[in-house]
């Protein structure tokens, strides 16, 4: 990587330091004005995703904070998806809940949920490989996560391990819609080159239409990787005993109408067939690991968003582009306790 976490947020602040009025803050206000935000903690497509916290109940958020000129630039409208996506992530533990969503005039910010015990492919990494009844709880929180998306007409469209976050609780919740569909039901079908290779299916590399299916390709594909070691030269999934070997080959099926999950009930599948599905949707069973309770670090320079409108922009978006924006705002925190 080119960049530092240092300069990618001097950068934000530098960027947010240009910025105006907000353009619909509506019952947002409370939380835009005593918004405080820390470090960085990652960087996706089109902005960086701070650890941010409201002072009055000392709760920490993760802030996306998404470049309207970059959104613009790329002519791209899924962010209005994603933040739909996240708001109605409140019916399913396994999704990453949206708390709260303002703009101002460069930037939307989309607060989310803080998830302190990282993601998937970190712990991958971590573990090298993992044993399969650890890799049946993290495929069977999955398997509840995607079929929530499915039945609201959502199709991810890049799942991945980066994509898989790991709860305090040990738990996992599903992130990142910003290359999601919605408004996908019954025969409908999509089209889009989207996701990331590796994970996608063929259908989409094919740039055909497709459905759900990819996104039980891309859960193929992980559950592979949970269960073989990369580091381990020449292992494969041959090498892998159980019901894995199966259940992995019919959802990589190349055929989308043969695939698993699109075709057959995966949860009645013999890998799962010692799991109680009611006990993993009521997350009542116990995750086989637990990240270490993690204390936001704390940077010397914290910021709220009103000490950065007050300067000029050089170069406004216009009110047609700023359109694109019109009701990205939504506040949850009430509704959540
Ligand atoms: P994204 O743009 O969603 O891909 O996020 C970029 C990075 O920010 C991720 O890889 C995570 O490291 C971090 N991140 C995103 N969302 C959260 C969250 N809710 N809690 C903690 N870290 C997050």
């Amino acid at each position: 990587m080119g960049f530092s976490i240092e300069r990618v947020y001097f950068w934000v602040l530098r960027q947010l330091s240009s910025d105006v009025q907000p353009t619909d803050s509506g019952s947002t206000d409370d939380i835009r004005r005593r918004l405080l935000f820390h470090n960085v903690l990652g960087r996706g497509s089109f902005g960086t995703v701070l650890l941010a916290e409201d002072p009055s109940t000392c709760k920490h958020f993760a802030a996306k904070i998404i470049s309207k000129r970059a959104l613009l630039a790329a002519g791209d409208e899924l962010v209005m998806v994603e933040r739909r996506v996240f708001q109605l992530a409140s019916g399913s533990p396994f999704l990453v809940q949206g708390q709260f969503a303002f703009q101002t005039k460069l930037f939307l910010i989309l607060g989310l949920e803080y998830v302190s015990g990282g993601d998937l492919y970190n712990y991958l990494l971590m573990k090298g490989q993992l044993d399969i009844p650890t890799a049946r709880f993290y495929a069977a929180e999955l398997v509840c996560g995607i079929q929530f998306l499915h039945t609201k007409g959502i199709i991810h469209r890049d799942l991945k391990p980066e994509n898989i976050l790991i709860a305090e609780t040990g738990h996992i919740k599903i992130t990142d819609f910003g290359l999601s569909i919605d408004n996908i039901h019954g025969e409908q079908t999509a089209t889009g080159y989207f996701g990331t290779v590796g994970y996608m299916a063929p259908e989409v590399r094919r740039r055909e239409e497709y459905n759900a299916g990819v996104d039980w390709f891309s859960f193929g594909v992980i559950l592979q990787e949970m269960v073989t070691d990369e580091c381990a030269y020449h292992q494969t999934i041959d090498d892998i005993s159980s019901g894995i070997k199966n259940i992995v080959k019919q959802l990589l099926q190349k055929d989308p109408a043969r695939r698993l999950g699109v075709n057959g009930d995966i949860r009645k599948h013999k890998f799962f067939r010692h799991i109680d599905w009611v006990q993993v949707e009521a997350l009542k069973v116990t995750p086989p690991y637990t990240p270490e309770p993690s204390n936001p670090n704390h940077r010397p320079r914290p910021f709220h968003v009103d000490k950065l409108e007050a300067a000029e922009v050089r170069a406004p978006i216009s009110a047609q582009d700023q359109a694109m924006f019109e009701g990205f705002s939504f506040d949850n925190l009430e509704t959540r306790g």
